[in-house]
């Protein structure tokens, strides 16, 4: 992550030193002096830096460099300069950010948890449709290609004869890159006839769908729709 950030300048004070002679024009009575500090800005103040002055004369209207400086104007400096103190919201990034950051891993930590829970949740409900289907169900289904990838589809309940429950495919597949988007389940000729046997007890246990007479082609129930509305096992 790269932050950009400013160093900013807090203007302490501006004060005038008429004892002074200006090193420039050789005047005395025009030399004042101002203290600033550097801070660090990021979105506000972060915490403040090292302190500086900046001189000036009236007279011939120059800046004074600091090595320039007379021994006067160092040691008003120097007094000042030792009698300031940073302004407390120069430090309000070093109080904000933990604090922000604190806040941040308990939003996260937060959210996890709400997902977990609503994701257990949508387990719980599928768990119970499965058990207990109804006329309309319809599953959605990760189904192996020949070519060995997971094709998606849709599976709608048919009925269930003592151990075996039954579905109808229906007659469209998504690649795997398309998911379910697009597939229509809600048209009369949606689905196909055939009613594809599969073990009663691994779809209600497990959600694998695995078909009686073809073990070795198994579903995997991804989520479901029920009445409309579509609860997801991921
Ligand atoms: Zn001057």
């Amino acid at each position: 992550m790269i932050i950009f950030y400013q160093i900013r300048h807090h203007h302490h004070k501006t004060l005038a030193c008429p004892g002074v002679t200006c090193p420039l024009c050789r005047q005395p009575g025009g030399v004042s002096l101002a203290i600033y500090q550097r801070y660090v800005w990021f979105l506000g103040p972060v915490f403040p830096g090292a302190k500086y002055g900046l001189a000036g004369c009236d007279h011939c209207g120059q800046g004074i460099p600091n090595v320039k400086w007379p021994a006067a104007l160092v040691q008003t400096y120097k007094t000042e300069k030792a009698g300031l103190k940073a302004p407390a919201r120069l430090w309000r990034g070093a109080l904000v950010f933990p604090l922000l950051i604190g806040a941040l891993i308990i939003g996260t930590t937060v959210l996890h948890f709400r997902s977990t829970s609503r994701q257990r949740q949508q387990e719980a409900s599928i768990k119970e449709y499965v058990a207990h289907p109804q006329p309309g169900d319809v599953y959605q289904v990760l189904l192996p290609g020949k070519d060995g990838q997971l094709y998606h589809t849709y599976a709608r309940y048919a009925r269930i004869s003592g151990d075996t429950f039954f579905v109808n495919l229906l007659n469209k597949v998504n690649p795997p890159e398309q998911k379910w988007e697009g597939l229509d389940t809600d048209s009369p000729d949606a689905f196909g006839a055939t009613e594809i046997p599969l073990s009663r007890k691994s779809f209600q246990d497990e959600q694998y769908m695995v078909q009686i007479n073809n073990l070795r082609n198994t579903m995997t129930l991804w989520g479901m729709k029920r009445d409309g509305a579509l609860i997801s096992r991921y």
